[in-house]
């Protein structure tokens, strides 16, 4: 079986060097006679593949020195609580803006521990600055840069004033450059443009390292795992190391301008075959289109099954739309080759054509 175009939200595609090299370092990792799974992760093999994991990730995305990396477990889903319970310090408001799906689950669990105050509530678009009604008391403004399900991105980069800006980067880290130093925190589970689920990147600005509001679990304070170096517990050593693969990927790839050019064209193609015809539709302010998941709807619903069965068959897969939502998705992260997107594009036009 050749592989397939995998257009999944996540888990996704990993590069296929990446695989091919850590298939033949899975036996033995550099001569030492062992896999980085059974590695300890104290040993100094681990210790020098995380380090080098970090400074891969440190120079690609050119993070100051003053913000620490943190290699988690949890999911971002954890980040939602463990937000809150590191930044409100002694506040009990929070600004957040609701974009989506995964802003709400954001905002739900911030409830637990403050008041939310929703700076704007938008659907199928991003809010411009001018409407972000921020809260002067709020401890932080907590955002989703890109919400993966309606795929829906902000075009820019909020100002949250003085207060620290938090994002939710899940399904648009690594994807273009970013101005890190904008941030207090920014968190993204791996399993999209990182590396496999199971690991959590998180990257603070120092100063936000204070007391966690009290009772907060040990493993849900940022300073803990910060003072350990990720490793007060077993961090997800495997996670770890593909995710260094990756970045090592990237920068071969060009870094992170190479990256956004590619995937650019590669949403903008897609885009243009969707408005291009009365057949496929996407519903997003073509402002805030995402450049990573492209959701799209066909004229007949009822064709949907029969869309998804004959895509599967020219090797284009995991097309399903969220279930929330319908449709389509076509998630289409760093490691989706180009190739994949034009053929998408050629599949979704000889569809038109027979069943259009
Ligand atoms: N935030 C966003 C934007 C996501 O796309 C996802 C996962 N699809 C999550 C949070 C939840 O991530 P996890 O499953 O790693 O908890």
């Amino acid at each position: 079986m050749p592989r397939v175009y995998n257009f999944s939200a996540g888990p996704a595609m990993l590069p296929e060097e990446v695989l091919q090299q850590a298939r033949e370092e899975l036996l033995d990792w550099r001569g030492s006679g062992m896999s980085v799974m059974e590695m300890s992760h104290r040993g100094k093999e681990f210790m020098s593949i995380a380090a080098q994991a970090e400074a891969s990730l440190r120079e690609l995305m050119a993070i100051p020195d003053h913000y620490k990396v943190l290699f988690l477990q949890g999911g971002a889903s954890s980040q939602f609580a463990m937000v809150p319970l590191n930044l409100l310090g002694g506040k009990g408001r929070a600004d957040y803006v609701d974009t989506g799906s995964w802003s709400k689950k954001a905002i739900s669990e911030a409830r637990r521990y403050c008041e939310v105050n929703i700076a704007c509530a938008t659907e199928y678009r991003a809010p411009s600055q001018d409407e972000l009604q921020l809260d002067p008391d709020a401890a932080y403004l907590h955002y989703t840069p890109n919400e993966t399900i309606a795929g829906v991105e902000f075009p820019y980069i909020p100002d949250a004033g003085e207060v620290p800006l938090v994002a939710d980067m899940s399904s648009t880290i690594l994807s273009r450059p970013l101005d890190v130093s904008r941030f207090g925190v920014i968190y993204a589970g791996a399993q999209k443009n990182i590396g496999p689920a199971g690991l959590t990147v998180v990257i603070v600005r120092e100063d936000l390292l204070g007391e966690p509001r009290s009772g907060t679990p040990t493993m849900f304070s940022y300073r803990i795992h910060a003072e350990n170096g990720s490793m007060y517990n077993t961090p997800p050593t495997y996670a770890w190391y593909l995710a260094g693969l990756v970045f090592d990927w990237i920068k071969r790839k060009g870094g992170l301008e190479a990256m956004a050019r590619i995937n650019r064209r590669k949403a903008e193609k897609l885009y243009a075959a969707i408005d291009g015809s009365d057949f496929y539709h996407n519903p997003v302010d073509r402002g805030s289109r995402s450049w990573m998941n492209v959701p799209f709807t066909l004229a007949d619903p009822s064709l949907d099954d029969t869309f998804l069965a004959e895509a599967k068959k020219h090797g284009l897969v995991t097309l399903k739309g969220h279930r929330s939502v319908g449709g389509m998705r076509a998630s289409i992260y760093n490691a989706m080759p180009e190739e994949g997107v034009d053929a998408l594009v050629a599949f979704m036009a000889a569809f038109e054509k027979r069943y259009g």
